[in-house]
Parts: C-alpha cells; structure tokens; sequence
C-alpha cells in the first residue's frame, strides 16, 4: 500500500504530525471540521492586531528543539506576558509576589512579612500557595489565607464550576505559584515570544508541503468496530490510509460508549474601546471576586508589541461554563476537567485503544485529555512521530 496517512484536526499537534509525515515522504490528508486552520490558536487581525478567537494564547516555552522547529515558519517578537487581578479596587500583579504585596499589605505588615519570608525561602525562589497555608507562623499563613481568599477562590471557583478549589488536583492551583521576588512577568520561561505574523500564519506555513492536502468543513467519523487487530488500513471517507492521527475528542471517537468525559468551556463576549493603558494595564485582567466573568483580554497589547501605536482595542470578556456539546454558548472543550473521576474514565478509554493501535493513534490536547501548554502539544506532536509504527 502506498505511504498515505490520514491526520484529523488542523490544530499545532495535527498540523506537525502532517508535515513531519509529509517530510519523510508520505502523502498526507489533513481533515479539519473547522473552516479554519490553527485549532484554538487560530487568529484574525483586527485594529492592527491580532484577536485570538479561542482565548489569549501566549507562547512561551525552554525547549530548544520547539523553538528550533517554529523559527523555519515565523518570525517572533518578544514578549513577556503581564497579568494583573483587580482585588479591592487596585490592579495587583500575578503571579503574587513581593511587588504585590507592596501594593496590598500596609507598609509595617510589609516589612515583616519580608523578613519572614527571606528566613525561610531564598530571594528569587517560588512557593506555592499551599506551602503558606500550611505555614506555623502566624504573619505567613495570613498571607497564604489572604493570598487564597483574594487570588485563587474566586477565579478558581468560576473556572473550574467548583464551591470548593481546594477539592480539585492540587496542580491546578499549583500552576500559579507565589514569588519570593519582585518579578511581575507571567511566566519564567527562556523564550517568550508572539508569531509576527500571528498563529494562523504560522501554521499555514507549517503545512505548507507538496505532499499535504487539507480538507476543511470535514467532521471525520472513524467506524472502530470495522477494525480488528490484524487490520492494515483504515477507511476514512471512502479512502483507505496506512495509519490515522486523530487529535479529536476520546470519547467522541468511541461514540461516548463509556460515558461523556467533562470539560471548562468558555463564552467570549466581545467590545472595543480606546487603548489606555493606564486604565487596563496588561493584556490579561483577571477578576477574581464580584463579578461572574474570570477575565478581560485587551488585544490592543498585541498591537503595541508588534510596533504599533494602538488608537482602539478590542476587548474579550471570557465567561466560564459547563461544556454542553448541545449549548448554544458553552460547546467548545476547552479544559479538561482534573478529578480523579474524569481521569479514570479517561483511563479506561485509553485502554480501548489498544486493539486498535497498529491503524490509529489519538494524541493532542483532546485526544490526551490533558491542558497542553503549545510547546508542550509541539513537544508531544514531535514523540508521536518519533515513536510511531510507520518510523520504527
Ligand atoms: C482558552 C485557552 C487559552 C490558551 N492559552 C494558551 C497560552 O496562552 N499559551 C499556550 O502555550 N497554550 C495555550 N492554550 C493551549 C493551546 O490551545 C493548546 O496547546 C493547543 O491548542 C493544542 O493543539 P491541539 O492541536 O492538540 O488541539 P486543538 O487546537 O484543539 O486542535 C484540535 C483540532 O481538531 C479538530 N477536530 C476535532 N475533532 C475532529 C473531527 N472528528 N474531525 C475533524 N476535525 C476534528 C478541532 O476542530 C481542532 O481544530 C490555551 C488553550 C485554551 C483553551
């Protein structure tokens, strides 16, 4: 049988396992039910910017070999992501750290929560929240319930649809550590870039390749109960393919034969206004308390990066909700949902896929029910093909 994959879904994780197939010389067929390319990342300009229609996506990565691959597809402009919460009438910096204590604790409290905090931890370092909940002294753990109440309750709880954050992973509040620094940038990560030319224009170049073909508007259906384990094709759309990437949803792939598997879903509500960045001061405004919205995005801090000199923006609120794939406003997937629960379902599904191995592989953010950082659905994209059937 000729060399000729089929790969479903044009996000960063099917679009590289194309092009890495497509470099060793298969012929591959790109099918995407969206009538766009990029998957979440996808992006459109607007007032000299680029809005992201899924949600902000910020890169930032230290793995070489992903910056290494993205550098033959974009140029990059740096930069460093900021975020701040609105506690109490003040815009505060996140991750929490001494320069927003400076702006939330009295300057006595200040004082000596600093000199508790450099007779514990070195200067530089980070904590999580959990280390000064459980702290003995009494000025720390302050800080931690203070930290807690005001940064993670509310945002965490709106989120992820819980009363109690505290009842999740404990890597989901994990994510968000305190610093024992004045550091306000976002994250810590060696390259912290935005594509030039935005996300959809890299990964047009990506699967820009002879050898690829892509099919929009394809909802790809696979019939799994045609395929034993001796089979040594696959049928999709009436074509027969060596092997197929699926990055689609598990239990979507299974016809949901063990249940649903939850997920974070998020409505995007949309406005302009003038670009003032001394009214919103970063791209990313998270709300935490009082209102039923968890952030505000301003693009308009795109447009400055890019070396404009932005007049409007545009404004995303982002409300979280149940994912209901019948919901007029909640029916993307967005985040996995990290329970014990959700992972054991999850686990039995993956299970399955073992007799279907030799003709089917299901990777990605969806297919793994996993939140994949880009870099890191880049990193994954690159094992699959490393260690698929087809290379060894
Ligand atoms: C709100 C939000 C914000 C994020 N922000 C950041 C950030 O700031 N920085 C960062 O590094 N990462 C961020 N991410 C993560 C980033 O979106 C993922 O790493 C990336 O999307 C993973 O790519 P993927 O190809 O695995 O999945 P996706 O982008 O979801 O692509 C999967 C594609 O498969 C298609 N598909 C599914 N089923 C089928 C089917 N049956 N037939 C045909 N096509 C199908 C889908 O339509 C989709 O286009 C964010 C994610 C979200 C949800």
């Amino acid at each position: 049988m000729k060399k000729k994959i089929a790969v479903i879904g044009a996000g960063l994780t099917g679009s590289i396992i194309a092009r890495k197939f497509a470099e060793k010389g298969y012929k591959v067929d790109l099918y995407e039910k969206r009538s766009h390319i990029a998957g979440n990342c996808f992006d459109n300009k607007e007032f000299n910017s680029f809005t992201h229609k899924y949600g902000p996506h910020l890169f930032h990565t230290s793995n070489e070999r992903v910056m290494e691959f993205l550098k033959n597809f974009s140029d990059f402009v740096p930069y460093p992501h900021k975020v701040n919460a609105f506690i109490d009438g003040q815009f505060v910096p996140i991750p929490f750290s001494l320069a927003s204590l400076k702006i939330t604790h009295p300057e006595f409290l200040q004082k000596r929560i600093v000199q508790k905090l450099l007779g514990e931890y070195k200067f530089g370092s980070q904590i999580t929240i959990f280390k000064l909940l459980d702290s003995v002294d009494k000025d720390l753990k302050n800080l931690g319930e203070y930290i807690y109440d005001k940064v993670f309750l509310g945002y965490s709880s709106k989120q992820w649809g819980v009363k109690n954050p505290l009842d999740l992973d404990k890597g989901v509040l994990n994510r968000i550590p305190v610093r024992i620094n004045n550091d306000t940038n976002y994250f810590n990560d060696k390259y912290q870039f935005l594509p030039k030319d935005g996300y959809t224009s890299l990964v047009k170049n990506i699967l820009k390749h002879p050898k690829i073909n892509i099919f929009l508007n394809r909802n790809v259906q696979i019939e799994l109960n045609s395929i034993t384990s001796s089979c040594e094709s696959i049928k999709i759309n009436h074509k027969n393919y060596l092997h197929a990437f699926f990055t689609g949803m598990i239990d979507e792939l299974f016809a949901f034969s063990m249940g649903e598997l939850e997920y974070r879903s998020l409505f995007f509500k949309k406005s302009e206004a003038i670009f003032s960045p001394s009214t919103r001061p970063s791209l990313q405004l998270n709300y935490p308390n009082n209102y039923n919205f968890t952030r505000i995005i301003d693009y308009g801090f795109i447009s400055k990066t890019l070396g404009f000199k932005p007049l409007k923006s545009r404004l995303v609120t982002e409300y979280p909700g149940r994912f209901d794939r019948k919901s007029e406003i909640f029916n993307q997937a967005f985040y996995p949902l990290f329970t014990s629960k959700a992972k054991d379902k999850y686990n039995k599904y993956k299970l399955k896929l073992k007799s279907v191995s030799k003709v089917i592989t299901v990777c990605g953010r969806l297919g793994t029910y996993r939140y994949l950082d880009m870099d890191d659905a880049i990193a994954a994209a690159f094992a699959v093909v490393d260690n698929s059937i087809l290379i060894k």
